[in-house]
Formats: C-alpha cells, structure tokens, sequence
C-alpha cells in the first residue's frame, strides 16, 4: 500500500532503523537508508531492500551528529526521490556515567544525534510532504522518553525532548495530513542487546535466564523483548490511512514497563 512513497530513516544500517525499512520496502516503499557500518554488508541489505520493494532503495553515508550531515542526507534523498514522504527519526546512541562525569562532549553528541538530527531532517522534510498534502513522521523514541534511569543523562533527556518535539510537530501539521507519532520501545531483541548477555552473566555470575529476567527485563512486566519485526509492523500501521488521525502520540511497545 506504500507503492509511489518514498521512506528515510535515520540510522537504518542495524537493528530497528533496518526492520522499518524491510517492513516499508514490503509494502512497496522506496526507502532511503542511512547509518554506518561494512560497505558490502550495506549494499547486501540496500539490494534485498529494493528487491522486496520492487522500487528502489538507496543508501545516503552521512554522519547525523552535525547539522551538514542531516542537510546533506535529506538533499541526497529529496534529489533521488523528489520528496520524502515517510520520515523515521531512528538514529541513536547511548552513553552510561554518572551526572557528575559524564563526558561533556559525550552530552553532546547524543544531543545531537538523538534529538537536533530529527529537528534538522523533520524541517527539511516538511516543505515537500506539505506540498504533496501527505507525510507521516515517526520517531524511535524510548520508554526512557516517559521515565527515567539513573547515569543515562543524555539519553533521557534526548528522549524526553524527542516526545516533546513530537508533539509540537503534530500539532503545527494537524491540518495537512501530515502525522507525527512517536514509537517508544522498552528491550528490543537486537544484537547489541543479545551480545550484552555472556559479559553479564560473566560479570554478576548469573544464568542467561537470570540476566534476562532480572536484569535486562527487570522492569518490564511481561518478561518479554520487543521484536524489531513488531516495531516495523506498528510503524507501517502509522502510514496506514486507518491512523491519519492518530498524531501527537507516543505509543509505548515496553511490555507494560511504563505502566507502573
Ligand atoms: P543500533 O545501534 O542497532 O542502530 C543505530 C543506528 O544508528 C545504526 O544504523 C547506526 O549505524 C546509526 N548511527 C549511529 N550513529 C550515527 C550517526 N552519527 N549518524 C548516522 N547514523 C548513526 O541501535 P537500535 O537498538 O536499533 O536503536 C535504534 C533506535 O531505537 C535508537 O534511537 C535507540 O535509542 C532506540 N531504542 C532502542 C532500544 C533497544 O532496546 N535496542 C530501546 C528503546 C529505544
């Protein structure tokens, strides 16, 4: 149902930013994907891309911590696609420290990449979606962008900020079929997660189980992880016209976390 739309989304090489993409090519999207990683891994993944789509895929190497890199990447796109229809702020990263030593440049580099990136690409975004009279913005934001946890400064007050900018979009494109929702995962079953689990177990001398139940779940009452598969089906029912009026919301997929 996505055939004729083009879809971008930031941080797009791994782990969820991928599933979106799989999930919009599937549908027939065009999709534009970005982040870092092995050229011959990426352009393995741009080829199934544009090989489920039956449209095109394309992969745009910028770096989202500087203003440039979101003004280059939402060039290149509009440039190949004429416009964008499907915004996915995805990119992030996390940093662990204290308040008090947590390294300033680090504050600064997830600010950027976590929370001005999606300013920058949703502002350039914005004119062509308005002018085609339709666009979806989604953010990958957090259950940490409606709660807290200790020595994540940055990334919590990305995320919260995130929601907030959200929020605003919503409410300034609420007349012209233009949506913005945020999607906020709790533990998402990605590599990065998976690869945490021998080290933890090595470190607290625990069993698998015990690191998953009592550690990485800890907090989440189902005691399950959210599959990036999942993320990409809620995504794709946010492009759905059965969600055009579903804007300004941040729909929680955290296993009942935020619920407490
Ligand atoms: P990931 O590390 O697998 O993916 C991050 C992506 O961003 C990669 O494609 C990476 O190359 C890209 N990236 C990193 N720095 C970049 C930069 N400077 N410029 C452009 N791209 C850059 O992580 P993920 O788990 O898939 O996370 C995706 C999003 O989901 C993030 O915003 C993260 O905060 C959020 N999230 C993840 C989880 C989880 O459990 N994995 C939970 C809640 C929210």
């Amino acid at each position: 149902f996505l055939k004729g739309k083009t879809a971008l989304i930031t941080g797009s090489t791994s782990g969820i930013g991928l599933a979106y993409a799989k999930a919009l090519a599937g549908e027939g999207a065009n999709v534009a994907i970005n982040g870092f990683g092995h050229a011959d891994e990426i352009e393995q993944e741009r080829q199934s891309l544009a090989a489920a789509s039956g449209a095109d895929a394309v992969y745009i190497n910028t770096d989202l911590t500087t203003e440039q890199g979101c003004a280059d990447l939402m060039e290149q796109a509009i440039a190949k696609f004429g416009a964008v229809d499907i915004l996915i702020n995805n990119a992030g990263m996390q940093h662990v420290a204290p308040i008090d030593e947590f390294p300033v440049a680090m504050w600064d580099k997830i600010i950027a990449l976590n929370l001005s990136s999606a300013f920058h690409t949703s502002r350039l975004a914005i004119p062509g979606m308005k002018q085609k009279g339709w666009g979806r913005i989604i953010m990958t934001a957090s259950a940490h962008s409606l709660t807290a946890s200790p020595f994540k400064v940055a990334y919590v007050s990305a995320k919260h900020a995130l929601a907030g900018m959200t929020k605003t979009i919503a409410l300034e494109l609420a007349e012209q079929n233009i949506t913005a929702n945020c999607i906020s995962p709790g533990y998402v079953w990605t590599p990065l997660v998976e690869n945490q689990i021998p080290d933890t177990m090595k470190a607290r001398g625990m069993t698998r189980e015990q690191v998953i139940n009592d550690v990485l779940l800890e907090r989440e009452p189902t005691k399950k992880f959210t599959q990036p598969a999942d993320l990409g089906a809620l995504a794709l029912f946010l492009c759905s016209d059965a969600a055009a009026n579903i804007t300004g919301t941040n729909i929680s997929a955290d296993g009942g976390w935020t619920a407490q």
